[in-house]
């Protein structure tokens, strides 16, 4: 209104109001028409960045990427984005990669991931987004881009979406490979408004229109499910329950709601005990009066358990009334499993998501014992995985045999000689997890390690009289050079879990 009034100060409101219109729409074209001098042309859709890649984004400009290159371009200097500088910001993952870039028009150009060192995106007036490939043929150079997905080989099981069952694992997806092949569009309600005008009614209803990834196109889904999530969330896999495409992985929604933003996976059949169950069963265990010995075996798998059981190598554990299968807390390491097993709570909810948080934000089980009054005691190794409220039992390789369990052993067994008893004992075994890494889950090595936590299992039974909960933080799975867990897969995810009270044992 300004504008107008100092240019037509005498003129009638409404062709004031037409004439500020035409204005605005002049000053909103000149950009697009070229006229706007040397600043950049502004990009009517942001170009995506997504697939097999840590970071996921979108560039609305050439102000908010990497630092622009100068290149020439159809006669003139012009600024664009080298194509190796977008993948660096995005982070990509496995061990080698295509790129799939594709325009709003659906065209589609797919080139290698190597010797991108010639090869462009811009923003120009003529074409919107546009790749540049200067060595590859001229087809690659697709006007109008949406989106520059990274389609990786390789990936880590930690960086796929897996659908599991405790029996194995039924699909592998990675966001990369669903860009390019997987997807439908749907429309997901947003609301609806209804407004009067003249006695008549008029309604909208709004919609996102968003990618989704049907999971019965890769396995046959049953039901019970669980969705798991990324921060350790577990939500059942509903019946209006949808996988969306996001930029680097698959969200869950159900009932219009994200539920869970980024799945790891879903499991079909899970157990219906949990690793936070070790909470709930130890408290309960203490309210009705009894002492509880919690013993932690550090990376030993259901699968592994039932392998050792087969071959003799766990004489005192096979003794004891039959474990049942437990599922643990995602991501299926060391941390978060502590801090699920003693807080009672998944991560999402205690804040021990990753190996970078080692304080969870809710009391863990010694917390409440120091409220009841109760005594108790943690038996660790040299570093603690999570903070007690307790000052841990941190136990030495002094005779450096490069196990502390031998130390832990001997700690726990001094505890039990005390004068006056403890309610609750904790003790976290290690021995399984180290040597599995570096051997694999089944390798005679392994479980040679497993049959030395039976025997100290077997000296801590022969001395305590009580409530007794064993159960392991995570399983482990082979690889090329050993070992490893952390992924949404059967042999990481499934531990056994026995719960007996030593009276029962022969
Ligand atoms: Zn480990």
């Amino acid at each position: 209104m300004f504008l107008a009034s100092v240019l037509f100060p005498g003129g009638k409101t409404r062709t004031r109001s037409l004439i500020v219109i035409l204005l605005v729409m002049v000053l909103a074209l000149l950009p697009l028409a070229g006229c706007g001098g040397d600043s950049p042309p502004l990009a009517l859709n942001p170009l995506e960045v997504v697939g097999d890649v840590d970071n996921s984004f979108s560039l609305s400009g050439m102000e908010d990427g990497p630092v622009p290159v100068s290149i020439e371009h159809r006669g003139k200097q012009i600024s664009a984005y080298a194509l190796d500088d977008l993948l660096e910001k995005a982070v990509t993952r496995g061990t080698s990669f295509s790129i799939m870039i594709q325009s709003h028009d659906g065209f589609v150009a797919h080139i290698d991931g190597e010797n991108l060192d010639k090869s462009y995106i811009a923003l120009t007036v003529e074409n919107g987004w546009e790749a540049i490939n200067f060595n590859h043929p001229v087809s690659s150079n697709i006007k109008n881009l949406k989106r520059v997905v990274v389609i990786a080989d390789g990936l880590t099981p930690e960086e796929m979406f897996h659908v599991i069952n405790p029996d194995g694992t039924l699909a592998s997806l990675s966001a990369g490979a669903l860009f390019r092949d997987g997807y439908s569009y749907r429309l997901i309600p947003r609301g609806s408004a209804t407004q009067t005008r003249d006695g008549l009614d008029y309604h909208v209803t709004t919609y996102y229109r968003r990618p989704v990834v049907w999971l019965e196109d890769y396995a046959t889904i049953t039901s019970p499910a669980v969705v798991v999530g990324k921060l350790g969330e577990v939500e059942t896999l509903r019946q209006d329950g949808i996988f969306v495409l996001t930029g680097n992985g698959l969200g869950y929604m159900a009932g219009g709601e994200m539920i869970i933003p980024q799945a790891a996976g879903v499991v079909l059949n899970p157990p219906s005990k949990m690793i936070t169950d070790v909470y709930d069963d130890a408290k309960a265990l203490l309210e009705s009066g009894e002492k509880v010995l919690v013993i932690l075996v550090d990376g030993l798998g259901y699968h592994q358990y039932e392998y050792a059981l087969e071959h003799g190598h766990i004489p005192l554990l096979s003794t004891l009334p039959q474990p049942e299968m437990a599922m643990v807390a995602f991501p299926s390491i060391t941390p978060v499993n502590v801090a699920a097993s003693l807080t009672g709570e998944l991560p999402h909810i205690n804040g021990v998501v990753s190996r970078n948080v080692r304080r969870a934000d809710v009391p863990t089980i010694f917390a409440w014992c120091l409220d009841q009054e109760l005594r108790s005691a943690a038996v660790i190794g040299p570093i603690s995985a999570v903070e007690f409220e307790i000052d841990a039992i941190f136990s030495l390789d002094l005779n450096q045999d490069g196990s502390t369990d031998d130390e832990k052993t001997e700690n726990t067994l001094k505890l039990f000689a005390e004068a006056e008893d403890y309610d609750l004992v904790f003790v976290h075994y290690k021995d399984v997890d180290r040597v599995g890494h570096s051997y694999g889950d089944l390798h005679p090595e392994t479980m040679e390690a497993l049959a030395g936590n039976d025997a100290y299992i077997a000296q801590l039974l022969a001395q305590w009289e009580g409530a007794v909960i064993i159960y392991s933080d995570h399983g482990m799975r082979p690889t090329d050079d050993g070992g490893n867990h952390g992924a949404l897969q059967p042999e990481d995810m499934f531990i056994p879990y026995w719960i007996f009270h030593t009276n029962q044992l022969p």
